[in-house]
């Protein structure tokens, strides 16, 4: 039975997605999904084990293309890449959309640059320890810089790889769990403000992201409900995905997510079809 379930943010064995592109298709298909989107993490310049390997990104493109194909009457299928931005360590976003017919490109920070010497604080994944670690070694221990750092990166990837979507806003919070930082600290407030503003200036859609939540990592959303209110009222459009990593994870904490929302006052969510965005009410 069809419903009016969709997911836009997919990682398969293209990258480290555990299972083929059709398993999640198979899947989404018997929970009466409309649409699913393949957004693997796009090739990055340093060797690593997450993202497509040098020379696998063609074939990624091919594979999705080729899924598209064979289930169009069945579900609406789209080519997406979940793309980091790293100063001089990552391609611009322009090579991807050169090299593959993308259908859009959800712009996600895992790795924050020290402004000056370039170093990574690795955010995602790992344990709350590789975290803090992290901030140490590469801030000195300033909390705020690194996260000023991470807000930046993710302003300066808006500006300029133009993704259609903004993956995990606010993730940087997710090791911290009140332990460096509130959120209702000004500093933090205004630097959540500052990129809503650009959001909406240009016109990004705002992930709203379950995994964290289905994982264990966190207890809220990514971005947390008080910043999806205020994204609202500023007329942001916002979407809601589940990140699945393997089949079983394409409806993580999606439900419980719709539920939540409606309690919060968030009133509808942008979805894409084979032609267009379009908002439908969450009533
Ligand atoms: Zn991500
Ligand atoms: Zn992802």
């Amino acid at each position: 039975m069809k419903t009016n379930r969709t997911n836009y943010h997919t990682h398969s064995y293209f990258c480290d997605g555990k299972e083929a592109p059709e398993a999640y298709v198979k899947e989404a298909l018997r929970l009466g999904f409309k649409a699913l989107g393949f957004s693997s993490h796009a090739p990055v310049l340093f060797d690593n084990k997450y993202s497509i390997q040098p020379g696998k990104l063609k074939d990624y493109c091919i594979a999705i293309e080729q899924l598209k194909e064979q289930y169009q009457d069945q579900i609406d299928i789209f080519l997406a890449l979940e793309a980091d931005y790293i100063p001089s360590k990552t391609h611009d976003f322009e090579f991807f959309r050169e090299q593959c017919p993308l259908d859009y490109l959800i712009g996600s920070i895992h790795l924050v640059a020290h402004p000056r010497s370039g170093e990574l604080w690795y955010i995602d994944g790992g344990e709350p320890g590789f975290w803090d670690q992290g901030f140490k070694e590469v801030f000195g221990s300033d909390i705020r810089a690194a996260v000023k750092a991470f807000f930046w990166q993710t302003n300066a990837m808006i500006e300029d790889g133009k993704p259609e979507i903004l993956g995990h806003f606010d993730k940087v919070k997710m090791h911290n769990k009140n332990r460096f930082f509130r959120q209702d600290e000004a500093w933090y407030q205004k630097l959540i403000n500052e990129s809503l503003t650009l959001i909406k200036e240009k016109n990004t859609l705002l992930e709203i992201n379950t995994r964290g939540l289905y994982k264990g990592r966190y207890d809220e959303l990514f971005p947390a409900i008080p910043v999806l209110q205020k994204a609202q009222e500023m007329g942001i459009p916002l979407m809601l995905n589940t990140d699945a990593h393997h089949p079983s994870e394409l409806l993580g904490y999606y439900s419980e997510s719709i539920e939540q929302l409606k309690i919060a006052g968030i009133k509808e969510l942008w979805h894409l079809s084979k032609t267009a965005w379009y908002s439908k009410s969450l009533s």
